[in-house]
């Protein structure tokens, strides 16, 4: 074989090579996306979820990681692995999740499944294709490496990403102060699987109202509509959504009132706040917080608060999908970015300054639907190009 031009400096096998053995090992990698879509984890299952982090924990200590679950109440454990390497300093970091958003049973109506050039199953795409990348760029390395890997590494898979990391955050962002960058393994944004560079952060806020119950027919002028007060709210809050700086607001669901002949003493809404910049967070805040009441005799009361902070994209952000960017123009392809709504565990640890790249795992579609699928074709050239971010980063 033609030895390939080494440009950004991989020691071994080069960067063509290393997407040729990808490229012969494309069964293998789907095989083991196989075996994750079918051992089911939905958050809210603790022994389901601890059943794929003792899995997954075998595989790794097998590729020679040293494996410790933070055992949690409530929801599963989180699975952290420890690789030393032949260089020192700094550890790279691994991120991702074990959890899906679909309960269990959900594969007996959505089986594992291989048909037009995709791989179909619940959490194929969000996200264990990118764990399977995470195993089989550590097998590469290794191989490539004489049974070591060129520079320590740390894998991290939380348990309880998709409903909201509250019991993991401590553990993501005490590793990832300890890393060099963080390799964010969720799906890639868009069919030509950009990965993503900036993220909202994500708030949610609840807001209920208290006014006084009354007959509506006897005592009409005795009541105080706690959803009239709302829905005015309502209103006021839609102008606070600023499409321009990346600020929305979303009341996603209302509650309120008893019967139509009550005039409703309570009301209530659940709101989704999300924002571009940590900057303009407080201010949000701040104004939710000192929302008034348009009827005096209501009662507001708010409670809520950021979830996770925005993923800018700071020059260190940048940098990092610079990189990325010249490896996949080397593989033969342009690897775009993109910036997206949605929050993951990447916003914590860019929050900190660490570098993180986000959107590293699979190209494909229907995150959290039934149609969520995994393009095959793209598998080789995302474990090439994560092997190559591990030892350039
Ligand atoms: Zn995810």
């Amino acid at each position: 074989m033609k030895k390939p031009q080494q440009k950004v400096g991989l020691a071994a096998p080069g960067l063509a090579s290393g997407l040729q053995y990808f490229e012969d090992r494309r069964d293998q990698i789907i095989q083991t996306v196989r075996q994750l879509v079918e051992i089911e984890s939905p958050s809210d299952n603790k022994e389901a979820v601890d059943r794929l982090g003792s899995f997954l924990a075998g595989k790794f200590e097998r590729l020679g990681g040293h494996a410790k679950l933070h055992r949690t109440q409530g929801c599963g454990d989180h699975l952290q692995v420890d690789f030393p390497g032949k260089s020192a300093g700094k550890p790279v970091m691994l991120l991702g999740h074990l959890d899906t958003v679909y309960p269990l049973g959900t594969l007996s109506a959505m089986p594992f499944r291989v048909a037009d050039g995709r791989m179909w199953g619940p959490g194929s795409f969000d996200m264990k294709s990118g764990i399977a990348f995470i195993l089989h760029a550590i097998e590469a390395l290794r191989h490539w490496h004489g049974d070591e890997l060129p520079r320590p590494m740390t894998v991290l898979l939380v348990s309880d990403e998709e409903v909201g990391s509250d019991a993991s955050r401590h553990v993501t962002e005490s590793l990832a102060r300890k890393s060099a960058a963080v390799l964010v393994l969720e799906p890639a944004f868009g069919p030509k699987g950009a990965v993503k560079t900036a993220r909202k952060g994500v708030g949610e806020y609840v807001l209920k109202v208290r006014g006084k119950a009354a007959h509506s027919g006897l005592d009409f002028e005795e009541g105080e509509s706690a959803i009239i007060e709302l829905a005015r709210q309502i209103l006021e809050l839609s102008k606070l959504t600023d499409l321009k700086r990346g600020i929305t607001l979303n009341v996603g669901t209302v509650q309120g009132g008893t019967r139509s002949n009550v005039i409703p003493a309570e009301a209530s809404a659940v709101l989704d706040a999300r924002v571009a910049r940590i900057k303009d967070a407080a201010g949000l805040d701040r104004r939710l917080q000192s929302l008034k009441p348009f009827n005096r005799k209501c009662k507001l009361e708010i409670t809520g608060g950021l979830n996770r902070p925005p993923l800018e994209r700071t020059p260190a952000v940048a940098a990092l999908y610079q990189k990325a960017s010249d490896i996949a123009k080397q593989l033969g392809w342009k690897l775009e970015e993109a910036a997206v709504g949605g929050g993951s565990d990447g916003n914590f640890t860019a929050a900190l300054g660490i570098p993180t790249l986000d959107g590293l795992g699979a190209v494909g579609e229907g995150a959290h639907a039934t149609h969520e699928s995994v393009l095959i074709s793209e598998l080789p050239r995302r474990a090439a190009l994560l092997s190559a971010l591990i030892e350039m980063v």
